[in-house]
C-alpha cells in the first residue's frame, strides 16, 4: 500500500499535468448521517420495522464532528438519512446555522438494486419533504446507501436529476462485490446518465495502483490504513488541482456500540479499528482544510476539462 502511495506521488510529480485552474485547498469531508443499526451490514438482523425499538447513539458523534470540524475551520457536508431527521433535528438546525450542507442519503438505506425507479423515487421524495419541512433548507446532493449507484442502478441518476438534485455522490470508482463503477474518474466528473442526461458526480478518494483503483478515502479503508498513508494521497491529489472526497458515519467514532449477531467477517468489517477514526480525522483536519461538496463543485463545475464519464458504455453503433 506504501509503495501505492509512492507511485501515485511519483506519477502526479512527474507525467501528469496539472488539469484546469488550482484548488490547493479545497476538499470535501463528507458525513453519512445514520445509526449504527442503520449499517448496510446489519440489514439481514435489523428490519426497518424495528428501527424505532433500536437504541439511539449517533447525535453525540455527530456533535463531536461538528466541535472538531468547527474548531480546524473546516465545514462538512452531511448526508442525512430521511428517517433520522425528527429526531435529530435541534442538531441538524445547529449544523445548517453552523454552515455546514445538508445533503440527502435517502430515507430507508435500501441499496438501489433492490429498488424500481419509483420506489426510489419516494424514497428521495420522503427524504427531500422531510428535510425541507423540519430544517427549511433544499438538499442539492445526495449520496446513495452503500455507494449503490453502479452500471446495474445507472437508471438511478436520472431519478436523482429529476428528483432536484444537482449533484450525486454515490460512485465508487473501484472493483468491489457491493458498489463499485471501474473506471470512472477518480476526481469530480460529468456522469452522463442512460437517457443522455448529465449529472455532477463527487467520488471517494482512491489511489491508482499498478492497474488497480484503491479506496482510500473512508469507511473500513480510513479505519484499515495507517493516517499518513491517508495524508499522503491526499496531498497526492491536491498536487494534482484536484480535490478529494472523505467520508464517516457517525458510528464509526462509537467502539462502545452494542455488538448485532452478524457474521464474523461482517462484525469484523464494521468495528475494525473504530478506536483510530477520531485521531485519524483530528490529522486530517490539522492539514487540510475541507467545505462542503456543494461549494467544491461549485469551482469544479466551469472547468472546460472536467472529465465527461458515460456510466453505461455505449454499444458500438448506438
Ligand atoms: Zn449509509
Amino acid at each position: 500500500m506504501v509503495r501505492a502511495v509512492v507511485e501515485e506521488r511519483r506519477r502526479c510529480d512527474g507525467s501528469t499535468p496539472v488539469r484546469g485552474p488550482t484548488l490547493p485547498t479545497l476538499n470535501c469531508l463528507s458525513i453519512d448521517v445514520e445509526e449504527y443499526f442503520q449499517c448496510a451490514a446489519f440489514a439481514g438482523y435489523v428490519s426497518r420495522a424495528q428501527w424505532p425499538s433500536m437504541e439511539r447513539r449517533a447525535a453525540p458523534f455527530v456533535e463531536r464532528l461538528a466541535t472538531m470540524l468547527q474548531r480546524h475551520g473546516s465545514r462538512a457536508t452531511f448526508f442525512v438519512l430521511g428517517w433520522n431527521v425528527p429526531e435529530l433535528a435541534p442538531l441538524l438546525r445547529q449544523l445548517v446555522r453552523q454552515g455546514h450542507e445538508i445533503a440527502c442519503h435517502g430515507d430507508g438505506h435500501e441499496h438501489l438494486a433492490r429498488l424500481s425507479p419509483q420506489e426510489l423515487r419516494d424514497d428521495l421524495r420522503a427524504a427531500r419533504a422531510r428535510i425541507e419541512d423540519t430544517l427549511g433548507v433544499s438538499p442539492r446532493g445526495y449520496r446513495a446507501p452503500t455507494f449503490s449507484v453502479t452500471r446495474a442502478t445507472a437508471w438511478a441518476l436520472d431519478v436523482i436529476l429529476q428528483e432536484g438534485f444537482q449533484y450525486d455522490a454515490s460512485i465508487f470508482p473501484i472493483r468491489h462485490d457491493r458498489y463499485g463503477v471501474p473506471g470512472a474518474p477518480d476526481g469530480p466528473f460529468w456522469a452522463i446518465t442512460p437517457a443522455g442526461a448529465r449529472i455532477l458526480e463527487f467520488p471517494p478518494l482512491t489511489v491508482g495502483w499498478r492497474f488497480m483503483r484503491l479506496p482510500v478515502g473512508g469507511g473500513g479503508y480510513l479505519r484499515l490504513l495507517p493516517g499518513a498513508v491517508v495524508r499522503h494521497c491526499l496531498a497526492a491529489r491536491q498536487r494534482r488541482g484536484e480535490p478529494a472526497m472523505i467520508y464517516v458515519h457517525p458510528w464509526e467514532l462509537d467502539p462502545g456500540q452494542p455488538r448485532l449477531p452478524v457474521g464474523r467477517a461482517s462484525q469484523w468489517r464494521h468495528r475494525v479499528n473504530l478506536h483510530t477514526v477520531e485521531g485519524k480525522l483530528e490529522a486530517l483536519l490539522r492539514e487540510f482544510h475541507f467545505e462542503p461538496a456543494v461549494t467544491v463543485l461549485e469551482h469544479v463545475r466551469a472547468r472546460a476539462d472536467l472529465p465527461v464519464f458515460s456510466v453505461l458504455p455505449r454499444l458500438p453503433g448506438a
